[in-house]
């Protein structure tokens, strides 16, 4: 698929310079937006196929899902005001207030539902009190009368060390490592508490405790009592509105243009110009056997992490120290399968996997259908889409699902996943109840937030803002998911436009 269209219309900005986005993920999608209404004249080139990056579709027995994300968190109401803006405010949906369920190594418990991360704020719920038990509530409440400064130091501390601090091992064990292995895929012990949690360290200065900060984020939301929402359609939608919205606009879309190089324009070499914005920037750009070179005078390159830091490498070699670690190898399975008695639900919205559970390999199941009531409405009654996710990063080898030489593949993913479905909902689901299935493959989209990620991606920007007409934008910066990466590149963008209208 690709789309272009050139800009015809008259803009606001009195020089209509030209700017260029690599990548068509939402960061970039997004960064487009705002330099176009900013009066650019915008340029967008994504390697693959399709736009989207992570909030990508695809069709299993004739349902169109989403193929990565499928909802968002509602901390705070950026997602729920870029919806709005392209039209979609009627489209948000709450997910199944059922909640979802936290397979333990002793067996299954319903999840907390009142939580950040797997950390409660109501200690006295009964799901609270049956994860933890009597003895692991007592330590847990220990959170209420402890000073607000354990925690809160200026130190960075990883989500485990914040949790244990205040809550105590089981609360860690038995409710966050699951709820982090599931969303984030990885360990809590080594996961930084500012970037997943973000203002929860600055909460419990302002409450009093852990539990009162996770109340006050749980309230806080665009709604209220729901830490996620959802679009009816799938989340991909999202990304259909925005594109139609920037073809409207006259942004140029490059779908299948992988960018190769990027350097600054010959001038800069020969030292003809002085006033550096307006040196262009060039990008070397490849689309199947054609070549070609895109020129722009201000750059925002919203790729992953490893690639932004490969491509800046010649032009701010400053940046390499900071090329963070490819993001681990996650595989989704999608089965739509034909099972009546999944009508009832029986883990809620899904299920998420403690770590070394034995015998179970994936690490969380999302029963689609029971979550959004829109999709159960499409599928109707006895079909359901199951959603299993393998692979965890930064945990022991030994906790880990292999994904290497004994891992298995693609080809026996499937049997895998009708096995391990079979033991989280209890009950047989056989090959033969099989309408279709999918598996999709995310090796490196999600970035991992490692105990010091947040200062050294304040680096990384300040390096970035230093180089006239450049930004850096995506999840690698500001955190994984949705919410993050809108506030976060609406952050960087008006940066970027505001200095670029001082020169
Ligand atoms: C499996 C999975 C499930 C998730 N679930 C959720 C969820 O439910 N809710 C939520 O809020 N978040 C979720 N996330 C996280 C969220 O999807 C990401 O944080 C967000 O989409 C990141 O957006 P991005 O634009 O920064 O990066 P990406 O979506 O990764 O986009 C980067 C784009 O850059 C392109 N690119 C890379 N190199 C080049 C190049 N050289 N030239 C041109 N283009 C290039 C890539 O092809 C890609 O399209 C999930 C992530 C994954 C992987």
């Amino acid at each position: 698929m690709e789309h272009r269209k050139h800009a015809a219309k008259s803009h606001s900005h009195p020089v209509r310079e030209r700017a260029v986005v690599v990548g068509g993920g939402v960061s970039g999608l997004l960064a487009a937006k705002e330099l176009q209404a900013a009066g650019f004249q915008v340029s967008l080139y994504e390697a693959a196929a399709t736009l989207g990056g992570c909030f990508s579709s695809h069709e299993v027995a004739g349902v169109v899902l989403d193929g990565g994300a499928e909802s968002f968190a509602t901390r705070s109401t950026a997602v729920a005001d870029l919806a709005q803006e392209l039209g979609l405010a009627a489209n948000i949906v709450t997910p199944n207030p059922a909640g979802a369920w936290v397979w333990l190594p002793d067996g299954p418990v319903p999840l907390p539902r009142t939580g950040v991360l797997g950390i409660p704020s109501d200690l006295n719920a009964p799901e609270v009190r049956a994860a933890l038990g009597a003895s692991g509530v007592l330590r847990a409440a220990l959170d209420a009368k402890m000073p607000a400064t354990i925690g809160t130091t200026e130190a960075v501390s990883s989500v485990a060390d914040l949790v244990r601090a205040r809550m105590g091992k089981r609360v860690l064990e038995r409710l966050v490592a699951p709820v982090v292995g599931g969303v984030h895929s990885a360990d809590p012990e080594l996961l930084d508490v500012d970037m997943v949690a973000p203002g929860l360290r600055a909460g419990i200065r302002e409450h009093g405790s852990l539990a009162a900060a996770v109340a006050a984020q749980r309230a806080g939301g665009s709604k209220p009592g729901s830490a996620v929402g959802g679009l009816v359609g799938g989340m991909h939608t999202l990304v259909t509105a925005l594109v139609k919205a920037l073809v409207a606009a006259g942004v140029e879309l490059h779908t299948s243009h992988r960018i190769k190089a990027i350097y600054r324009g010959e001038e800069l070499a020969a030292g003809k110009h002085d006033g550096a914005t307006s040196l262009p920037w060039q990008l070397d750009w490849e689309h199947g056997t054609e070549r070609g070179v895109a020129t722009a005078q201000v750059l925002v390159v919203a790729t992953d992490g490893p690639t932004a830091v490969t491509l800046l490498g010649a032009e701010l070699p400053q940046l390499r120290p900071f090329a963070p670690a490819t993001g681990p190898d996650i595989r989704l399975v999608t089965l739509v399968v034909d099972v009546p008695e999944l009508d009832s639900a029986p883990r809620g919205t899904g299920i998420l996997v403690a770590p070394g559970v034995p015998g179970i390999k994936a690490k969380a199941l999302t029963h689609a259908t029971s979550k959004w009531a829109w999709l159960a409405d499409s599928t109707g009654p006895g079909t359901h889409v199951l959603r299993l996710s393998y692979g965890r990063a930064g945990v022991k080898a030994s906790d880990a699902v292999r994904l290497s030489a004994a891992t298995p593949t693609e080809e026996d993913l499937v049997p895998t996943a009708l096995a391990d479905a079979s033991t989280l909902l209890g009950l047989e689901i056989t090959e033969a109840d099989l309408l279709g299935s999918d598996i999709v493959r995310w090796r490196g989209a999600l970035p991992f937030a490692a105990v010091g990620h947040q200062a050294k991606m304040a680096q990384v920007q300040a390096l970035a803002s230093e180089v006239p007409g450049l930004a850096l934008t995506g999840g690698w910066l500001s955190g994984n998911g949705l919410a993050a990466v809108v506030a976060g590149t609406q952050r960087t963008m008006k940066a970027l436009i505001e200095s670029s209208a001082k020169v």
